[in-house]
């Protein structure tokens, strides 16, 4: 393999540290660049590239410094490509800055010679096996790894999963391999397979080709996978890194904090996890009520995490029980993951009766199976809120006996916030709509309970929506006078919003009161990091997954302690199968139980069986395999430029006239033919952002000479075993939080 000094190139542009962040990305946008050095006084600080810009748009008011990506690690010219790739994997960054030795023996300096990233390194080692789709590329495994080359699903993926091999190893009944796959950067495929809000599916390039409501079933196939190793009492053991004697404290055991525990076990730190409430699990085990998922299978993805060796406290409120100051004193770091727990109720008169009571509680309390003192069996309900949480609150009244279940919200039908799918389920078992109204006062009867709810109309007319998000611009809202009504009911849940509810002194809050941390999760107090819904706001599991993924990875760079793993990432190449009879098969979604049955907390997805899934699966194009053209056979006859539908590829043939509007920038051949072809110099060039994978190309080809291959760099050091008992706790009854 060739040196670093064969892809080098010039150092890219610098912004300063103290740069605002959306003046960076506008710099990004208007120069072209895909990175700037964060550069103070001669010193590459850190890098500022398009992972970084998604950040900003957030909320960019912040410095580079805060979002940068650091340490640029430097590597002598003369090291081999790998050298490079390795150092990449290890500090997840896209650029290596090149030295080379200057001056006398004794005082050699290393002066900077100029940059690679990952694009130049991943071409050439792509040009040294087999894939040369550079377009492709991007990080995925363990969040922080290369995988080459990656699909679009992989890139919107936020723990940048590698479906398109997961998806691919369910076409052929390697549902074991698939789910390992899955596990590579997913611990919590359970509840993802099934409440994943999706976004590699919204980028599926099934759906760019049938349509976006045809994209490929991701979720639901990483579901089948899963359901597959449970029946099969598997589960998986990794490979630790020797112990490196540092300590980090995690507080929260929600998705963030758990996935944190699981890589920083992994990397050899000692953890203790505290949680407040009596089980592990965030909001999964505390709040998502238990009809949507299966309990058993999450407790055995805890399990897993919990066998790495983290050391569980429960039942311990840290602010309160346990100040924050001692967790920084006793340990090298601290990780807040306390999410948003609590809900928000409006102060509007008679928001303090007993029967009234925030969504999220009434939820928190329903996940120990226990019922509300208060909850109405056989009476009316009214949920205020028109959002998913909403959703699930109404749905559990309605399994928990209440008669009547209203859902009240300021938006019209059309532009809830709820998932469309769950309103539709929530609808078939008796939920009732009371759109376009705002909450106005809880009523009481005359011994003090609740008796009604009372609501006034808005002006549907003026209201306005963010045209980005689709969420209501609050300050549109106009009440529409005399309009006021009551709906009759004994309790009331308010749907209407989370706060965070951790309190100590030491946390540096934002102006949303949220914990201020930077998108590595560094907070200004040092050695404390936060991540997951207390920095985000209300966000998504897959989200909070990938926090705690990037806050071990910053965790374990400032600490530095991690002793690599013994093994080197293992490169396959596979020849994948052609699935283009799938054009036939249309999107299916999993089955649930029919309304009658589904009046408990039951789950109510039903499983698909191996046809179904199989089906779903073929539909996927795999576009993580890419042209390989034997270039000592190709004749540049030009036959795949000519056939190829999408106009994705070009074979440009020196002194020949021929179309390249094909905007193909990735070399898949370069060749010279014989005396007997003309002595022909040429090349081919594709446009992965054109081509569907549909392999006409390959079946016109002559001489044969394309072939489709995937090369993955798996991740070696899981090792599946059979299941022993499960030993987490199970959800506990009668122990919730007072
Ligand atoms: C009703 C509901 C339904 C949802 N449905 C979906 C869905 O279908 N799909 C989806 O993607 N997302 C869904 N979400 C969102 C998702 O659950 C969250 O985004 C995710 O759980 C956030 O993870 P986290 O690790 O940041 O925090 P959390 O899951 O909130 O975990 C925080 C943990 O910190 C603990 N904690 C807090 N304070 C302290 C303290 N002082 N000391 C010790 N421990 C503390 C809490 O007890 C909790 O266990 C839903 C949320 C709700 C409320
Ligand atoms: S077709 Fe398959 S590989 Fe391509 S984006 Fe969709 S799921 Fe991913
Ligand atoms: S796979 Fe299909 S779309 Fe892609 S280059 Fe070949 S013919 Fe064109
Ligand atoms: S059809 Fe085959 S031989 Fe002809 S240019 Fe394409 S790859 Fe080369």
């Amino acid at each position: 393999m060739p040196t670093l000094s064969k892809v080098l190139r010039e150092l890219a542009q610098t912004c300063a540290p103290d740069l605002s962040a959306r003046e960076a990305v506008r710099q990004l946008q208007t120069t072209g660049a895909d990175l700037l050095l964060v550069e103070q006084n001669g010193t590459v600080l850190g890098v500022f590239g398009h992972r970084e810009a998604v950040a900003v748009y957030a909320d960019g008011s912040a410095p580079v410094r805060q979002y940068m990506r650091h340490p640029v690690p430097g590597r002598n010219a003369a090291d081999s490509m790998e050298a490079g790739a390795e150092v990449m994997v290890r500090e997840d960054t896209p650029v290596v800055i090149l030295t080379e030795e200057e001056g006398p023996l004794f005082s050699k300096t290393s002066r900077s010679v100029g940059m690679v990233t990952a694009f130049e390194i991943l071409e050439e080692i792509g040009h040294t096996t087999t894939d040369t789709a550079a377009n492709k590329i991007f990080f995925g495994r363990k969040d922080l790894g290369l995988n080459i080359p990656v699909s679009p699903c992989q890139r919107a993926c936020p723990i940048h999963q590698d479906i398109a091999t997961y998806v691919d190893y369910v076409s052929q009944g390697r549902y074991l391999d698939s789910w390992l796959v899955i596990h590579e950067t997913n611990p919590f495929p359970s509840i993802l397979g099934r409440l994943c809000n999706h976004p590699c599916e919204t980028d599926c390039k099934r759906g760019w080709v049938q349509g976006p409501e045809n994209a490929v079933s991701i979720k639901s196939l990483k579901r089948f996978a899963t359901d597959y190793a449970w029946a099969r009492k598997v589960k998986i053991e990794y490979q630790r890194a020797p112990e490196n004697g540092k300590r980090v404290a995690i507080v929260g055991s929600g998705p963030a904090g758990l996935t944190a525990a699981q890589d920083l076990r992994l990397m050899g730190y000692t953890v203790d996890l505290y949680e407040r409430e009596a089980k592990l699990g965030g909001l999964l085990s505390a709040s998502v009520p238990h009809f949507r998922f299966e309990m058993d299978q999450l407790l055995w993805e805890i399990q897993m995490i919990i066998d790495t060796g983290v050391n569980v406290h429960l039942n311990v409120n840290v602010g309160k029980d346990l100040p924050l100051q001692k967790l920084l004193d006793d340990y090298d770091s601290a990780f807040l993951s306390v999410g948003m727990m609590k809900g928000r109720i409006l102060p509007v008169p008679g928001s303090d009766l007993p029967e009234v009571i925030s969504a999220m509680e009434f939820l928190r309390v329903r996940s120990y199976d226990i019922v509300p003192d208060d909850f109405p069996k056989g009476d009316d309900v009214v949920v205020i809120g028109g959002g998913a949480v909403a959703t699930d609150a109404a749905q559990t009244s309605i399994k928990t006996g209440a008669k009547n279940v209203w859902m009240c919200s300021i938006e019209p039908q059309d532009r809830l916030p709820a998932f469309g799918n769950e309103l539709v389920e929530a609808r078939e078992i008796g939920l009732k709509l009371h759109t376009g109204v705002i909450v106005n006062a809880i009523k009481a009867d005359a011994q003090g309970h609740v008796n009604g709810v009372e609501f006034i109309r808005v002006d549907a007319g003026k209201l306005e929506f963010d045209p980005e998000s689709g969420k209501l611009l609050i300050n549109t809202v106009q009440k529409v006078p005399g309009t006021e009504h009551v709906i009759p009911c004994k309790y009331a849940i308010f749907a209407s919003g989370q706060i965070m509810d951790f309190e100590d002194q030491l946390t540096p809050l934002s102006p949303r009161k949220l914990i201020a941390a930077d998108t590595s999760g560094k907070t200004t107090v040092p050695k404390l990091f936060a991540g997951g819904d207390c920095v985000q706001g209300p966000s998504f599991i897959v989200d909070a997954v990938a926090w705690g993924h990037r806050v071990a990875r910053s965790i374990n760079e400032t600490l530095g302690a991690a002793v690599p793993r013994d093994a080197k990432p293992l490169t396959i190449i596979e020849t994948t199968d052609d699935h283009r009879e799938a054009d036939y098969y249309g999107r299916e979604e999993p089955p649930i139980l029919p309304a009658a049955k589904r009046m408990d907390m039951t789950p109510v997805e039903l499983p698909w069986n191996d046809e179904q899934a199989i089906t779903a699966a073929l539909r996927c194009f795999q576009c993580d395999t890419v042209h390989h053209v034997d270039e000592s056979v190709c004749i540049l006859c030009g036959a795949c430029d000519d056939v190829c539908p999408e106009k994705a590829l070009d074979v440009i043939v020196e002194g020949e006239e021929r179309d390249t509007s094909s905007g193909g920038f990735v070399k898949i051949c370069e060749t010279v033919l014989g005396e007997e072809f003309g002595g022909k110099r040429g090349r081919i060039m594709v446009n992965y952002d054109r081509c569907t994978n549909c392999r006409i190309c390959e079946d016109h080809c002559p001489v044969n000479c394309i072939t489709f291959q995937r090369v993955r760099m798996p991740d070696d050091t899981m090792r599946m075993i059979p299941l022993t008992a499960v030993s987490a706790p199970p959800p506990q009854v009668g122990a919730a939080r007072g």
